[in-house]
């Protein structure tokens, strides 16, 4: 049975070789993947609260796959980890976010949203990582300040003290940096104090209680937002809130102090071109 399979993993599991050739085929397949641009960014609205204004993008990657159709970066980017291909996908990304946020700023100028870019905890460590966002920033001609780069506690905990000194080197720069997911990894804060950030991102998981615009929020989830909140701007940094799917949400978080909201309430990942329209007419 499946649940035998797993603890006593001597056991020939057909199910679960199925899986763990499929997963070896696609990892093996994305360096060609890459060559052929099969892979694409959709950009996700960061909005801020006081007047639903598009202040920053993230970018998400994609991957048309020619059997499997789109697969969600759920389905690929733990390979490219396990692999060590993130490195190369992830400067891709890079570059092809900060090409699209280059674009946006010579249409909209100063009004032109930051692009907020996911780094892996292997990225966080690739010694080429500060080369890299340099020249990618002289290339595209965006303004440091024009960069978000998004890590989770996990990877900065992960991540040795003086491998952060290229993050250190890039905030120095003025390069945003905003951890991912907070709340949801360790519960130790210690890392605050190892790495200068801009923003903490709230994991939609801690917003979910309030959801509902018919009853009250949900009290626990509510005194652990504003905890965090409280905590963020203590220590002089912004909050972005995740997962925002009604008003209801949009309208609390503001009450809260959430400076800003992602989420399908807003939009849904898209098309760049989405974003411009945007940036151009507003989100409602
Ligand atoms: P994440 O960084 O937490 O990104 C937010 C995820 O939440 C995205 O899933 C987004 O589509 C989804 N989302 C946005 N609004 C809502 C909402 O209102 N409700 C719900 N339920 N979900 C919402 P996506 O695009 O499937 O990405 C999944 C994860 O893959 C990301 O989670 C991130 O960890 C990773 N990822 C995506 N692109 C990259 C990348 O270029 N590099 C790396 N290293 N990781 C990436
Ligand atoms: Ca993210
Ligand atoms: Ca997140």
């Amino acid at each position: 049975a499946k649940s035998e399979g797993k603890s006593r993993w001597a056991v020939y599991d057909p199910e679960r070789n199925a899986r763990e050739v499929a997963r070896f085929r696609l990892s093996a397949t994305m360096p060609a993947a890459l060559e052929r641009e099969e892979f694409f960014v959709d950009y996700q609205p960061l909005v801020r609260l006081a007047d639903n204004a598009v202040v920053g993008v993230e970018a998400l990657v994609r991957w048309r796959h020619p059997e499997h159709g789109l697969l969600s970066p759920d389905r690929f980017i733990g390979l490219a980890e396990e692999t060590g291909l993130i490195v190369q996908l992830g400067r891709w990304v890079l570059e092809h976010a900060c090409q699209q946020a280059s674009r946006w700023q010579r249409e909209f100028g100063p009004a032109a949203p930051y692009v907020s870019v996911n780094l892996a905890a292997r990225q966080s460590r690739d010694p080429g990582l500060v080369n890299d966002v340099e020249s990618i920033l002289r290339d595209t001609g965006i303004p440091p300040t024009g960069l978000q780069l998004e890590l989770t506690e996990s990877a900065v905990m992960g991540t040795a003290d003086d491998q952060l000194d290229a993050l250190r080197r890039l905030y120095e720069m003025g390069v945003r940096i905003a951890i991912d997911d907070f709340g949801t990894g360790y519960s130790n804060l210690a890392y605050l104090r190892r790495l200068p950030v801009h923003e903490l991102k709230i994991a939609g998981s801690f917003v979910e209680g309030l959801r509902a615009p018919d009853k009250p929020a949900d009290p626990v989830d509510k005194q652990i937002v504003g905890a965090l909140v409280t905590l963020a701007h203590a220590l002089g940094l912004t909050v972005t809130a995740e997962g925002v799917e009604t008003r209801a949400q949009a309208e609390r978080l503001r009450d809260i102090g959430c400076e800003s909201g992602q989420g399908w309430f807003f939009a849904r990942p898209g098309p760049p071109e989405t974003i411009s329209r945007f940036l151009r007419e507003g989100l409602f």
